[in-house]
């Protein structure tokens, strides 16, 4: 009898979990069934191009099944375990309660960003984890030079010009890098923003920004950053 193999989460670990076991697993010899909560894999590396506009959001996702012919896909949330059963609970998409036994389990839920440390203090700002925070932060940056444009008050004004992002990891770097080169492109269509120009905050607990490359190179990222007023 096939094996069951069931696949929670289908970013990059459950979906290349799936894609190695279709080309190594003989036919007929085992059931994959990844459960995601998205069609679609995201690239995140792409992400700070689709916040700041110069990528289409739909040019960084992967259509799932486009590339997983032999995987059953199922959509939705995986709301728990029993390990006793070999069983998981799901909710699908159209709000169906499910549960999917398994022989093996592979769990690949991804990391959820870290809130901040006193509570409330960035509660409704984005994070930069999803294809929806990179729109959020793409629409923010011109809302917000169009309000500061519209205000008299100069301090008021400044309140809209000042982008603060919080973590100097990879994607806060990224991110910080292509807002900015965005917001440079449309500059001149502000004359107060120009008059008062932006100020961009990166803020890093650690004494150096991107602890996962090597310093030399965070190094010279922090040189960059900092010619650019940051
Ligand atoms: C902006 C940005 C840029 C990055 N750039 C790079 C880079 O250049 N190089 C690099 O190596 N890494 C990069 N990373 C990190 C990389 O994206 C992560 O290391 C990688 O995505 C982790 O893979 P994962 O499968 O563990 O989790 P994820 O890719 O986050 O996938 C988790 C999946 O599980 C799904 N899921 C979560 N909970 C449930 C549930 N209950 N039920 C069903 N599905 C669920 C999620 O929807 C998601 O699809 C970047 C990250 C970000 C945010």
């Amino acid at each position: 009898m096939a094996w069951d193999i069931v696949i929670a989460g289908g970013g990059f670990g459950g979906f290349y979990a799936a894609r190695r076991l279709e080309r190594v697993l003989p036919h007929q010899s085992a059931r994959v069934r990844l459960v995601t909560a998205e069609n679609f894999l995201l690239y995140t590396p792409l992400l700070p191009g689709a916040a700041a506009g110069t990528l289409e959001p739909r040019h960084v996702v992967v259509p799932i099944r486009e590339e997983l012919s032999r995987t059953d896909i199922i959509l939705g949330r995986v709301t728990g375990a029993d390990p006793a059963l070999s069983q998981v609970s799901l909710t699908t998409i159209d709000g169906r309660e499910e549960a999917l036994r398994y022989d093996q389990l592979i769990v690949a839920f991804g990391s959820v960003s870290r809130g901040p440390a006193r509570a409330g203090a960035c509660s409704a700002r984005p994070g930069f984890k999803t294809i929806a925070d990179a729109i959020a932060l793409r629409n923010r940056a011109p809302v917000n030079l169009e309000i500061a444009e519209s205000l008299d008050d100069r301090d008021q004004r400044r309140e809209y010009l000042t982008f603060v992002f919080v973590g100097a990891g990879y994607a806060g770097l990224e991110g910080i890098a292509e807002l900015q080169d965005y917001v440079a492109d449309v500059i001149d269509r502000y004359p107060r923003r120009r008059l008062d120009g932006t100020c961009w905050i990166l803020v890093e607990a650690l004494d150096r920004v991107m602890p996962e490359i090597a310093p030399s190179l965070a190094d010279f990222a922090t040189r960059e950053l900092r010619a650019r007023g940051n």
